[in-house]
């Protein structure tokens, strides 16, 4: 039996998990375990230092007083019938697509997924207007479709970033790169009405370096933009760069 595990950072009732979760109920039996909140940017945060609590919203939906990373640890460790075949986070409105991968509890949950040897695919709607996650949600269900057809490897993680187009007018699948964002965050400071400062992290919407091969390229030219992701970190070139300078301690 096929068992698909959704959740998101937007929370429980956000409408992007409401258009996955419908979608994607045909493929096979779907059990949705989603923060009772909103949880963005909250990447791979992991709950510690208090009890997490769960909360029957429907048949098949709970809700948890945590973060994404958190409730795919709880839906895969007892909270699912069986362990699930495929975990899916999102649709997260919002793009994430280079370095914002980073900040992304979307991305978080799936890689949460990964790591726990299952299949993981996140999507995200690429625009933060207000909008109509249905197309959103055929695109999730065709690509799922196909994907749980082909088989994907244990551990594959898929970023998956969809245009905000109608059905129609998506021109079709690009396989990409992590674009690299050009950073333009700023730090604002404002005086609270005690005559106290406060600071917001803000800055303009970002921009992107030219690359035609990236994801961001990609949705911006109408297609969606699915990025296998990795999570080896280590970088080696710096290994040999680093024993080459000959770290030390104590003095020789
Ligand atoms: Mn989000």
């Amino acid at each position: 039996m096929t068992v698909i595990l959704a959740t998101n950072d937007d929370g429980i009732h956000a409408d992007g998990l409401r258009a996955l979760a419908d979608a994607i109920r045909p493929l096979g039996e779907v059990t949705v375990i989603a923060p009772d909140r909103e949880q963005s940017a909250t990447s791979h945060s992991l709950t510690l230092h208090r009890p997490l609590r769960i909360r029957k919203v429907a048949e098949g939906i709970l809700s948890v007083d945590g973060t994404p990373t958190d409730c795919v640890l709880l839906g895969v460790h007892g909270f699912s019938k069986q362990p699930p075949t495929l975990v899916v986070s999102g649709i997260n409105h919002g793009p994430n697509m280079g370095n914002d991968v980073l900040y992304s509890g979307t991305v978080a949950a799936a890689s949460e997924g990964a790591f726990l040897g299952i299949p993981s695919i996140a999507f995200s709607l690429a625009t933060w207007e207000p909008a109509d996650f249905a197309p959103a949600g055929q695109v999730a269900a065709a690509l799922v479709r196909l994907l749980l057809t082909r088989g994907l490897r244990p551990g594959t993680c898929l970023n998956v970033n969809i245009p905000p187009l109608p059905f129609a007018e998506i021109r079709g699948v690009r396989v990409a790169r992590l674009g690299k964002r050009v950073f333009r965050d700023v730090i604002v400071e404002k005086t609270d009405p005690r005559g106290k400062s406060y600071y917001w992290i803000g800055g303009e919407n970002p921009t992107w370096e030219p690359d035609e091969a990236s994801d961001f390229h990609a949705v911006s030219n109408g297609y969606v933009a699915v990025t296998p992701l990795s999570f080896e970190l280590t970088d080696y070139k710096a290994i040999v760069e680093l024993e080459t300078m000959g770290l030390t301690i104590h003095d020789s």
